[in-house]
């Protein structure tokens, strides 16, 4: 029998916010451990909670984004549960009525195709402290506690752990796009579990699932998953059951393990929580929100396209990585020559960052450094094959090609004295060539060219070295 799998996943994502969910502590990342904290986010009794608006308004800009419906009406729940990150023993979250329902994440498949994954609801939370095991103690750190934090559940949608990946990429990059939050995941900022069954292909319900917690990187969810399925494929042809549990994902065993089963399964005991307000989202903070979203990528594709003159492949390219337009973008705005500047950026720039293994972010050269690349060789200062030296060492050491070149000495030799005397050497050392350009054989002058080149050091202007050859072989 075939089987197939159905996964479902929960993103947790942490918000791009100064401050914290309901207090006022600083939510910067890396700081000492508890010094960014207060009574509220430790926990203390008798304190009061206040909303942090810029969480609730990224989070209805998110559902914006995925085409959700944002609630005119939510409130805020209790979640109880005792765990030595949460010491007020519950924590505050939505249940019943998240700020956003509904919507969709497209995602891009093998031979170009796409598919809509059902969003089924993000809410508003605030994060957990975070605890460290040490050998023979552990310790907790609240800086991460009360940090606003976003979750993102999906629908039953994804068949494959390749889907789920895109899903998460896809998820990723509306979300830095549209400056919800960074998701760097190393950082903890973007974490996934994942709920995965499998059934036999043509069944219509689905199988027990199993949630594997807590995973913070895409390809420890896509192997997490793979094992799992075919854990759960294998226990199925042998005429077991899958039993509904709780699994944990050790990436160095490369398998999963029983946390818990359902038996012990939390009654989180929900209710409203009466320190705060509900929230009633106004159709003027829909409309504050829908300002700020950021240009869609189809729609940057055709402006691309348009504004800069680039041809299909490379604005879809290039639009593919929001970073990356933003670079090419801030590089090409100042640019005579906008398609020059999507060569370069296109062939050397990513060329370099993926030997180099780093990220656009993490790149020396500054766009407008490209900028006066591509006008200093556009304007014949210096040739295009001395340009790509000067490119490598803008992206070694941050320099500005002006530097580069004044210092060492790349200008380009446009004066047609020092040139003729390139050339009368290339011509008086390859009779050959010259006579067989005389004899009709026109391609024989790139060989000559190629002589000047060199003789030259590469530092001769390319056509007007071709002008001067020309001139002195036809002439005698
Ligand atoms: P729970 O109450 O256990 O949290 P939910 O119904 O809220 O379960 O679903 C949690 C996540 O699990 C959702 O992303 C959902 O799409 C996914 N999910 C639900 N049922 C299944 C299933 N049978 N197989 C795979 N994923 C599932
Ligand atoms: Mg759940
Ligand atoms: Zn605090």
């Amino acid at each position: 029998m075939q089987y197939e799998a159905v996964i479902g996943l929960e993103v947790h994502v942490q918000l791009k916010t100064k401050s914290k969910m309901f207090c006022g502590c600083a939510t910067e990342f890396g700081g000492s451990p508890n010094t960014q904290v207060c009574p509220v986010c430790l926990g203390y009794p008798g304190v009061l909670p206040v909303m942090n608006e810029e969480a609730v308004s990224k989070t209805i800009r998110t559902g914006l984004m995925i085409g959700s419906k944002v609630a005119g009406f939510s409130k805020w729940d209790r979640k109880s549960y005792f765990y030595p990150d949460m010491p007020k023993n519950y924590q505050i979250s939505q249940y019943d009525l998240p700020l956003c329902a509904e919507g969709a994440v497209e995602i891009k498949l093998d031979g170009g195709k796409t598919k809509a994954i059902g969003v089924t609801r993000a809410h508003l939370e605030e994060d957990v402290a975070k605890s460290t095991h040490f050998e023979t103690t552990s310790g907790v750190d609240f800086n991460r506690a009360g940090v606003p934090l976003m979750e993102v559940v999906s629908e039953p949608d994804m068949r494959s752990p390749e889907e789920a990946f895109a899903y998460i990429t896809a998820l990723k990059e509306i979300l830095v796009s549209g400056g919800i939050s960074d998701c760097d995941m190393e950082k903890g900022q973007l974490r996934c579990d994942s709920n995965v069954s499998v059934r036999p292909i043509g069944q219509k319900e689905f199988g027990e699932k199993v949630e594997i917690k807590n995973m913070n990187t895409i390809s420890g969810v896509r192997r997490a998953l793979a094992y799992e399925i075919q854990r759960q494929t294998a226990a199925l042809q042998k005429g077991e059951k899958v039993s509904q549990e709780t699994r944990r994902w050790d990436d160095a065993a490369g398998r999963t393990f029983v946390m818990r089963t359902k038996e012990y399964a939390h009654d989180y005991r929900y209710f409203p929580d009466p320190d705060l307000m509900p929230v009633v989202v106004s159709e003027e903070m829909i409309a504050a929100a829908r300002k700020l979203l950021p240009e869609l990528p189809e729609a940057k594709r055709q402006r691309f396209i348009k504004q800069y003159g680039l041809p299909e492949y490379d604005a879809g390219v290039l639009v593919a990585d929001t970073a990356l337009a933003g670079y090419y973008e801030k590089a090409a705005v100042a640019s005579k020559n906008p398609k020059a500047i999507s060569n370069w950026v296109m062939t050397e720039l990513l060329g370099k960052l993926s030997e180099a293994k780093r990220t656009i972010g993490e790149c020396a050269i500054q766009p407008e450094h490209l900028t006066e690349l591509v006008a200093l060789v556009d304007g014949g200062q210096i040739s295009g094959k001395i340009g790509k030296e000067v490119f490598a060492e803008m992206f070694d050491s941050g320099k500005s090609p002006g530097l580069i070149v004044k210092e060492k000495g790349l200008v380009q030799v446009s004066d047609t004295g020092a040139l003729e005397g390139f050339v009368n050497e290339a011509i008086a050392k390859s009779p050959k060539s010259v006579a067989d350009f005389k004899a009709g054989n026109e391609g024989a002058i790139n060989f000559l060219k190629g002589q000047v080149m060199k003789l030259s050091k590469g530092k001769a202007n390319p056509q007007l070295v071709g002008e001067i050859l020309q001139r002195k072989l036809r002439g005698g």
